[in-house]
């Protein structure tokens, strides 16, 4: 399981990044990127900062065009790339001029933006920029780092964020509303940092936090700083309990090594798909797992959706729960996960069904099939249609985890709305 940093570390090393520009000056990069490679790696490295592909960072340069005119760029993080093992060309170049002009349209659908993102690509075969991008395009400062962070999402995950974040930053920090990532989220963005022009951070409600700078080191430096400030709330304000289920039965016959082949058999089998054919379980428990799937309120906190909007992609938006209290034996935990496994399906159905019928019915449909299972008294069950893939979305799962447990201990933990999830996913 995830090692846990209670608090924030400042890694950065002058010594460090003079390697890593010399390194990567010799393959003709810049200072700058390379200097944004070193920080993006830092902040990849932190898993309460960043997780699988979460966060995205940027930097904005110049360069040359084909006709030797110098031209202002954005280096962005590149889709497929993970910011703690990123590389320069995780980084492509996008013309932030047409990127900045494209914020003077009215509407832009999100395959639009990333074919006009595409379009003004320095290097045609770069990876696809980030969506967030036009958002890091309008900060005006050279370095712009945005990450997921556990303690700013326990706190903007509750209904009185914006209450909360006034009282820690003070009027450092800009608030933006929930917005889907995309066009309209930095169209939004663009017209709060005109009215708030002084900000020194920026939190995007139910979603993560964006710091900036003229330098590598001060982007990064703000970024701990700020998430230190967060952390120390959340430390001084846990003034509740996750209230525990104390007594679990025939913890002898429900082990993990007995259920779990009867839970992915059935998931197997359930609705052959491409999706089903190497399923993979993955198994964890740790002491934040335990409390979390102990808790009294399981079937509430658990079922309010994800922390952040991109998880919901690989863990969807709702786990299943499946409780083990009230079975004799391994054939009626049989039964009884087919008939929770077909309530989930069913309620996952009427959602997709429900939100589809708000978009015109334009949207497909992949698989049914939950992606993570939490079981009270044992703990977390990943699945994934490969380990790697397991592994990821339990990760994400005991991210989520760690998150609410805190949201839950200094208020109640809150997040966007179903047709928003929905939207994201
Ligand atoms: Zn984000």
């Amino acid at each position: 399981s995830q090692k846990r940093n209670y608090k924030m570390k400042n890694l950065w090393s002058d010594s460090e990044a003079k390697k890593i520009v010399k390194s990567n000056s010799k393959k003709g990069i810049s200072k700058e990127l390379a200097l944004r490679v070193y920080t993006s790696r830092l902040l990849g490295n932190n898993k309460k900062l960043v997780m699988h592909g979460g966060g995205n960072t940027s930097v904005k340069c110049k360069a040359k065009d084909y006709f030797g005119n110098s031209i202002d760029i954005l280096n962005i993080k590149g889709s497929g790339w993970d910011l703690g093992n990123i590389e320069a060309e995780g980084l492509p170049a996008v013309r932030l001029k047409e990127l900045l002009n494209l914020l003077k349209l009215d509407k832009l659908t999100d395959e639009e933006m990333v074919n006009a993102q595409r379009n003004n690509l320095l290097n045609s075969s770069s990876p696809t920029p980030s969506v967030e991008t036009l958002l890091h395009a309008i900060i005006p400062y050279r370095f712009v780092d945005h990450t997921h962070s556990d303690a700013i999402l326990s706190i903007v995950d509750q209904h009185n964020s914006q209450e909360i974040i006034e009282k820690i930053y003070g009027n450092n920090a800009l608030f933006i509303p929930y917005i889907m990532p995309g066009f309209i989220l930095a169209k939004k963005a663009k017209m709060y940092l005109e009215k708030y022009p002084k900000c020194k951070l920026i939190i995007l409600d139910k979603h993560g936090i964006f710091t900036f700078g003229e330098t590598a080191k001060s982007s990064y430096d703000a970024m701990i700083n700020f998430v230190t400030k967060a952390e120390r709330f959340i430390a001084s304000n846990k003034s509740q309990f996750v209230k525990q289920i104390k007594s679990f039965k025939n913890n002898a016959i429900f082990t993990i090594e007995n259920i779990a082949p009867i839970i992915r058999g059935i998931l197997k089998n359930f609705e052959p798909s491409d999706y089903q054919n190497n399923i993979i379980l993955n198994f964890r428990s740790n002491k934040n797992i335990l409390e979390y799937v102990n808790g009294e309120k399981l079937n509430i906190y658990s079922q309010k959706g994800t922390v952040t909007p991109d998880h919901v992609i690989r863990t969807k938006q709702l786990p299943m729960v499946i409780k083990l209290k009230d079975l004799s034996n391994l054939q009626s935990f049989r039964d009884y996960f087919l008939l929770e496994l077909k309530k989930y399906i069913k309620k996952y159905n009427s959602y997709f069904d429900s939100n589809n019928k708000r978009l015109g019915y334009n949207k497909i449909k992949l698989d049914s099939l939950p992606r993570v299972i939490l079981v009270p008294g044992l703990g977390l069950i990943s699945i994934g249609n490969n380990n790697k893939n397991a592994m990821i979305v339990g990760d994400l799962a005991e991210t989520n985890i760690n998150v609410i447990l805190d949201a839950e201990k200094i208020g109640s933990y809150k997040t966007i709305s179903n047709s928003n999830a929905f939207d994201m996913e």
